[in-house]
């Protein structure tokens, strides 16, 4: 059996080598380091793979978030709400730019932002919700969607996770989540669903003047040579990095389809387990992209399966341990312990098992039979 890992790039590389290769040596056969042709084809590529109609590449997820922000021309002192239930980074941009996070509840049954809680947080300082389409499922955008626009908030979604995720809407249509808030923001990072082999990301939008904004936001507020009309940055997605991103942009949905394979054997081998329960898995609608593969374990023996997993050298992570209200950095006297029931009973109860495209059949099975070796003991 190959060695088992949370995620295996080396397997993936093995596979898309020759392509990979041929469109990283295109770079350097020109030189073009920096806003070389390959980005510009990877830009046009992502925005038809999404349907939306600006892409604007930059340097990381975290970035692209902050940007988007930028961009919407939010001040200090607006408020902004987010699930106290991700990554620090959604948070962090929003404290950076003397913004004021409003971090609420997130839903059980899917993780992500609690629209109940939306809802009680909004007071007339608020300006936009950011939701994170965690752990590559899609949030619900068309509730969320509804609620800004009675409100007059601007939604900027995080798709750090989910690229290639679908979300439904009642009349029957589909759009690819991260494309149907004002903005939206991704990023590349090797381990996420669409990685490149190094640091990476990209905002969305629809809006034509929003994204010219962007456009000299990411490039030191310029829109004329050497004219700064606004303070911008720097932030760039690099030719070799493109070059990776436009090989396995056209893997992307085979990827996904790989991730939510793993993510249906996973699950039916833990089927009937009392002390398990497993993520969602939606047949119809595509809205999970599985970037991680997350168990709630209801027994309060969560962290003795992590150490019976890491006996058996089987990688296991805790996506997040700590909820972000609790965080230092993050801590606000306006938040009070029994509004976050939800995300205060996940960092006791999750834990993410290996996920990634080149699972197989017989490392699933030994990752599955040694979780329920642990319950049956
Ligand atoms: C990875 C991630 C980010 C940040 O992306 P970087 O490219 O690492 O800066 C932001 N939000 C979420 C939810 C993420 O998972």
């Amino acid at each position: 059996m190959r060695k088992l890992q949370m995620v295996d790039l080396k397997s993936q590389y093995d596979k898309i080598k020759t392509t990979v290769d041929a469109s990283i040596q295109e770079v350097l056969d020109t030189t073009t380091y920096i806003n070389g042709p390959k980005v510009h084809e990877f830009q046009k590529n992502l925005e038809e793979y999404l349907g939306v109609k600006h892409v604007i590449p930059c340097a990381n997820g975290t970035d692209a978030l902050q940007i988007a922000m930028m961009g919407l021309g939010l001040q200090p002192g607006d408020e902004v709400i987010t699930a106290d239930f991700t990554f620090a980074a959604t948070v962090e941009v929003i404290a950076l730019l003397q913004l004021t996070p409003v971090l609420v509840d997130v839903e059980m049954y899917n993780m992500n932002i609690s629209l109940d809680a939306i809802k009680k947080a909004i007071t007339p300082k608020t300006k936009a919700i950011v939701p994170v389409h965690l752990f590559g499922r899609a949030a619900n955008m068309e509730a969320i969607m509804a609620i800004a626009k009675e409100h007059n908030l601007y939604v900027i979604e995080d798709n750090a996770q989910a690229i290639g995720a679908n979300c439904k809407f009642s009349d029957g249509t589909k759009k690819k989540a991260g494309a149907i808030g004002h903005v939206g923001a991704t990023s590349f990072f090797p381990s996420k669903n669409l990685g490149c082999y190094g640091d990476g990301g990209a905002i969305f939008t629809n809006d034509d003047e929003l994204a010219h904004t962007i456009r000299g936001i990411v490039n030191h507020g310029m829109y004329v040579r050497y004219h700064h009309d606004v303070v911008g940055v720097n932030s760039r997605l690099d030719s070799i990095q493109a070059a990776v991103l436009n090989a396995k942009l056209p893997l992307l949905d085979q990827y996904n389809t790989a991730r939510q394979n793993a993510a249906r054997k996973y699950s039916a081998a833990f089927e009937g387990n009392e002390n398990i329960i497993a993520p969602i898995i939606c047949d119809v609608c595509d809205c999970h992209v599985f970037h991680q593969y997350t168990l709630r374990i209801t027994n309060g023996k969560r962290d003795q399966l992590m150490e019976h997993l890491q006996v058996k050298q089987i990688p296991c992570a805790i996506y997040y341990p700590i909820p972000l209200h609790s965080q230092k950095a993050y801590a606000d006297a306006r938040y009070k312990e029994e509004d976050f029931p939800v995300t205060n009973q996940l960092v006791q109860e999750v834990i993410s098992l290996p996920m990634h495209t080149e699972l197989e059949d017989e490392q699933i099975k030994f990752i599955t039979d040694s979780v329920l070796e642990f319950f049956n003991k």
